[in-house]
């Protein structure tokens, strides 16, 4: 049998060459969901209703019932999430082959230990594609903040100040950016939101929702092991419910990256 992309990539994956990297959060009843200020609707924390334990009520089989938010834990924003988006793809409606594509990731680590509100800006986008090439077609970035290490501890990963949360993100340049850039698919974070936690006070108001999803993008919250990426150079495979109407849905991010 003749070689091919795909048994060369099983083969890698056999022998160790090509690591498979879980992006994604344990979801359970403590996983952290957004708090929104009075007097918007706020996202239940996940819930789960028992219908059996091997007992009575199904003697052979275990199996619950789950409460949650289409926009809880490691999780998918689709366009119609937003209001500039809503003409755009619900979670059904995405083109599977977007779902699958290079990973760009920017490192703004160090900046976040020093200042948890650290913003990404248009330099941070340039200096990354100067150093590491332009993006490639089909491209989701992904901003590295180590916010990762805080997601057990619904307190310290939201966050929250006097002013509000405070919380690392891209500043409205940086929004629009990523929005027009034509190689971007998508923008991936640590924290609980695509925006940064001001984002509220920007203007406009949650400038990478307005922009990134208005332009048909999509979003991806809250990432694991995002320190297990590198620069440039992994596959990245998202993987959200093919839930139908859906503005966003939790979902099992993988990395396929090179040893
Ligand atoms: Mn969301």
């Amino acid at each position: 049998m003749s070689s091919t992309a795909v048994t060369d990539l099983l083969a890698a994956l056999a022998d160790g060459a090509v690591e498979v990297v879980d992006l994604t959060q344990p979801l359970s009843e403590t996983t952290p969901v957004l708090v929104l200020p009075e007097p918007f609707a706020n996202t239940p924390h996940l819930s789960r209703r028992r219908l059996s334990r091997y007992d009575d009520d199904g003697p052979a089989w275990a199996w619950d019932v789950l409460e949650l938010g289409e926009h809880t834990g490691t999780h998918f924003d689709a366009p119609v999430h937003w209001i500039t988006g809503q003409d755009g793809d619900d979670v059904a409606s995405v083109a599977p082959s977007r779902l699958v594509g290079p990973v760009a990731v920017i490192d703004r680590s160090a900046a976040v230990a020093r200042d948890a509100g650290d913003l990404l800006t248009v330099e941070h986008l340039e200096a990354h594609e100067a150093q590491h090439g332009p993006l490639e077609p089909g491209t989701w970035v992904v901003l590295r903040t180590g916010w990762g290490a805080r997601a057990q501890d619904e307190a310290a990963f939201l966050n929250a100040g006097p002013e509000g949360p405070v919380t690392p993100g891209p500043d409205v340049a940086a929004s629009k950016w990523l929005a027009e850039h034509p190689n971007v698919v998508g923008f991936g974070v640590e924290t609980v939101g695509i925006d940064a936690g001001a984002a509220g006070g920007f203007d406009p108001a949650f400038p990478l929702h307005n922009f990134l999803l208005g332009a048909g993008r999509y979003g991806l919250t809250q990432l694991a092991n995002v320190d297990r990426l590198p620069a440039r150079g992994a596959l990245i495979v998202v993987a959200p419910l093919k839930l139908v109407g859906g503005t966003g849905s939790p979902s099992r991010v993988l990395a396929f990256v090179p040893r």
